[in-house]
């Protein structure tokens, strides 16, 4: 029985793309992009075209407008970190309680260094009210993070509609976006989203693991979190990961051209998974219905069965899901985006996410269904 992958909101398979566009770099062309020989300059011209590519992607009006980071991690801590730090006295923070690690743990850390942090609720929907983000910032606000889809339940935040908000009482506050999990389904520019700093991950849009970037307007500061060879103008030092970016510029295009195609595919897999679901079970649950949510993602909870148990028998039947924030370690730790949607840690321990991607066809929904269906007959 072939594998059903469901769960590319974790990680997915690289593109083709990607992978081709990586080869050569992993062979011929090592050279080290900051020295001066030829083997030098040919990888500083693959870095400097990746960078124009990954400019017009997103819409910034400069390549060098864009930072390349160790990852979406790297992009998030240079966004939150490096803006509380470069503001004077210790610029405080805004964000929301259902952000990933990567922002949350970074705002502890400017916390532990002196910064004020406000952590902005959210409703049982899993959306954060815009007004709410507006009225948590004041003038000593250096940086305010709203995600553009949260990884758990796929739910779409307003992220402009909390942009305009702020800007409308202070316009010179840096406004970012962890748009990781929105990039494959979403239109995802500065512009549309009305943001001064954006986050990605290639490896979740059929890019390599390991690489991402950081979108930073130009006139806007970064206090650099890793110290070293100053590379990507100081502001993320560390030799670069060339073969990565490359493949991440070709994720990237590849992801943007077939956007709609994705948002048509993978949506009618998500959305028959979960009509073939719950006419199979109708004692499920599923996460946020009635909000916007990215094609990809469903969030599932199984009235009395544990989590754990159900992805291990998933596992067997040949289907790869993920449940809570188990991203991390391996462990199902409780999650913190359900619990700031008002759900217990007994009932969050029986959901499960399910991701789709770029691998599914439309019909991978019924027939995942279908197995999860017999599974969860054969556990009760
Ligand atoms: N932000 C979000 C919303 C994510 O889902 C993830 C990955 O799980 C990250 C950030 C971290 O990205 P990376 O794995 O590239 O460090």
């Amino acid at each position: 029985m072939a594998m059903l992958y469901l769960d590319h909101a974790a990680t997915t398979p690289i593109r083709p793309e990607a992978r081709d566009a990586m080869l050569p770099y992993l062979g011929e062309r090592f050279g080290n992009p900051s020295g001066i020989h030829g083997a030098s300059r040919r990888a500083k011209d693959a870095i400097e075209a990746s960078r124009e590519r990954a400019a017009a992607l997103i819409n910034a009006a400069q390549p060098l407008e864009i930072v390349f980071t160790g990852g979406g991690t790297g992009a998030d801590n240079l966004a939150v970190t490096g803006t509380a730090l470069a503001a004077k006295a210790g610029g405080s923070v805004v964000t929301t309680a259902i952000e990933h690690p990567a922002v949350l743990e970074s705002a502890r850390f400017v916390e532990r260094l002196g910064s004020r942090v406000t952590i902005v609720g959210v409703g049982h929907d899993g959306r954060v009210a815009p007004e709410e983000v507006a009225a948590a910032v004041d003038e000593r606000t250096a940086v305010v993070s709203v995600m553009a889809a949260n990884n758990e339940t796929g739910v779409i935040q307003p992220v402009a509609d909390a942009a305009r908000a702020v800007r409308s009482r202070f316009p010179d506050v840096a406004i970012h976006s962890d748009a990781v999990q929105a990039f494959n389904s979403q239109p995802v520019t500065v512009g549309g989203l009305g943001v001064d700093l954006l986050s990605l991950s290639a490896h979740k849009f059929g890019g390599p693991q390991g690489v991402g970037l950081l979108y930073v307007r130009d006139g806007f500061k970064v206090e650099p979190v890793l110290h070293g060879g100053e590379q990507e103008l100081g502001r993320r030092s560390g030799t670069h990961n060339v073969a990565g970016i490359v493949g991440m510029i070709a994720a990237m295009e590849a992801a943007v051209a077939d956007r709609e195609g994705f948002r048509n595919r993978v949506g009618a897999a998500r959305d028959g998974f979960e009509d073939e679901l719950r006419a199979r079970i109708p004692d499920i649950s599923i996460t946020a219905p009635g909000s916007p949510r990215v094609a990809s993602h469903s969030h599932v909870c199984f009235a009395g069965l544990d989590a754990e148990t159900l992805l291990v028998r998933l596992d067997q039947a040949g289907i790869a899901a993920a449940a809570g924030a188990a991203c991390h370690s391996g462990a199902i730790a409780s999650s913190h985006v359900l619990s700031a949607m008002g759900m217990s840690d007994v009932a969050a321990g029986r959901c499960i996410r399910f991701s789709f991607g770029w691998t599914n066809v439309s019909t991978d929904g019924a027939a995942a269904a279908e197995r999860v269906a017999a599974v969860v007959k054969e556990i009760r």
